[in-house]
């Protein structure tokens, strides 16, 4: 019949893509891929599901059944999305290649015959719809984790405002940045998706209130963009790092858009210059803290050695780079470092919200003032090249590794929709360029996009 055709197809492309790329962390049986819905999707591994295990791709988590499914899992099944499984990732959502992972390396499927990374941490989510295996994924971005392999693995990439998709039921690495995200190579999908995903969450404690979701709607009602649109590009992400790829795919867009009559602003947010170095000190600040509750007792795997202390348990389960993190974040914290350090980056990452208030004409829901600037969105590239060897990006140093995020971070710090679009240049292998508007103006990030088509 049709339906056991369709199952069919879906198991092989499933089946050869993951041989080929590494991209899942478990598959549904067959029978739970019977009735194939209206559209089909992947979901990373740090997000619970009932189905099968909910690993974070690390040791200690390895095999853990939650007992409960995330909210957004709950709701793409309401809309009607066939659930295939579960993607790789970097261990907790720590890294930009997805080299960090129990499951071993994801491949990026943009390059069949070499071995490129996807980007990280949402790899799988990110390849499992460049393969073609689905028609979107659902990952999480907490400093660039959706939108760096969007652009690596040629697919939109959409980080929304903090708050507005629930994180009940994501697993927490950094909880004032986390979001959850959606990859797909069909922007009116993705588009659909982020709407029927979006909504109040009672059980998500930072849920977006619906009073700030109404207030939201009735400026984007009085903001309705105008045709010549001022797109603002800070001169922060004008970086040496760039390569010659990614610098004329920015200049291309730039032209299109002054040729559709849109006006281009060269403007200044001065803290994009230390947004790498105040969320890997946030981040690993709130991971260390977030991470405490894998002890062994509650969750997951516990060591066999582990009689009257978890330190065992913990030097076995969590890999090298998240005892790193976790060492760095718990120093932070510390009294010798708390003010230097954390207090110091929270203080930036503030300025920072208040740079950016300046700069956009759509007000900030949660800035009194409601001070406002005239630009209408801003826009750069996602990443500073296309996908690096895997081999090339492994002898790479903890600090080039970090610089990955370096455009994408701020967004991240600010709690603003940022959208990772694929451009072209002069071949298959697209570049990534970043909008980011408003926080709480998601919608606008569609229009954008729409304009660089
Ligand atoms: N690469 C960054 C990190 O390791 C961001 C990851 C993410 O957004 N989850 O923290």
């Amino acid at each position: 019949s049709a339906t056991t055709s369709k199952t069919a197809r879906l198991l092989e492309k499933i089946t050869s893509a993951q041989a080929k790329y590494n991209i899942f962390t478990s598959i549904r049986k067959t029978d739970q891929l019977r009735d194939v819905g209206t559209t089909t999707a992947a979901i990373k591994d740090n997000i619970c599901t009932i189905e099968e295990p909910t690993t974070s791709a690390s040791g200690i988590l390895k095999n853990y059944i939650s007992p409960f499914e995330a909210t957004v899992v709950t709701k793409m099944k309401q809309f009607g999305t066939t659930i295939v499984g579960k993607t790789n990732l970097d261990e907790f959502g720590m890294g930009s290649a997805n080299t960090n992972s129990i499951f071993g390396t994801t491949y990026n499927p943009l390059f069949p015959n070499e071995k490129r990374i996807p980007g990280g941490s949402s790899g799988g989510s990110a390849a499992a719809v460049a393969a073609g295996v689905v028609d979107y994924a659902i990952g999480t971005d907490t400093g660039g984790s959706v939108r760096v392999p969007g652009a690596f693995c040629g697919v939109y990439g959409l980080k929304p405002s903090y708050g507005r998709i629930s994180r009940w039921g994501v697993l927490a690495y950094a909880q004032s940045l986390d979001t959850v995200g959606v990859l797909a190579k069909d922007l009116d999908l993705l588009e659909k998706v982020y709407y029927k995903l979006d909504g109040y969450d009672i059980k998500d404690p930072t849920s977006l209130s619906p009073e700030y979701r109404k207030q939201i709607t009735k400026l984007q009602e009085t903001h309705k963009d105008k045709e010549n649109l001022r797109i603002g590009i800070p001169e922060e992400f004008i970086l040496d790092l760039l390569s010659d790829k990614v610098k004329s795919g920015l200049i291309q867009s730039l032209i299109k858009l002054l040729e559709a009559g849109h006006e281009i602003v060269p403007i200044s947010i001065p803290n994009i210059r230390y947004a790498i170095y105040v969320y890997f000190t946030i981040a690993s600040s709130e991971a260390s803290s977030n991470l405490a509750r894998y002890d062994g007792i509650r969750y997951g795997v516990r060591s066999s050695e582990d009689i009257n202390n978890y330190a065992k348990t913990r030097t076995e389960g969590f890999g090298k780079i998240v005892q790193d993190r976790l060492i760095l974040g718990n120093y932070n914290l510390s009294s010798d470092s708390f003010e230097k350090n954390f207090l110091k980056a929270i203080q930036v990452r503030n300025e920072l919200r208040v740079q950016f208030n300046k700069v956009f004409k759509f007000p900030n829901v949660f800035n009194s003032s409601r001070e406002v600037g005239d630009i209408d969105f801003i826009l750069s590239p996602t990443t500073t090249s296309t996908a690096p060897l895997a081999e090339d990006f492994e002898n790479q140093t903890i600090p080039e590794g970090y610089a990955m995020d370096i455009l994408a971070a701020p967004a991240s710090l600010a709690g603003l929709p940022a959208l990772s679009v694929p451009w072209y240049v002069d071949d298959d292998i697209p570049i990534g360029l970043q909008i980011v508007s408003q926080y709480g103006n998601d919608a606008q990030l569609f229009t954008a996009a729409r304009l660089l088509r």
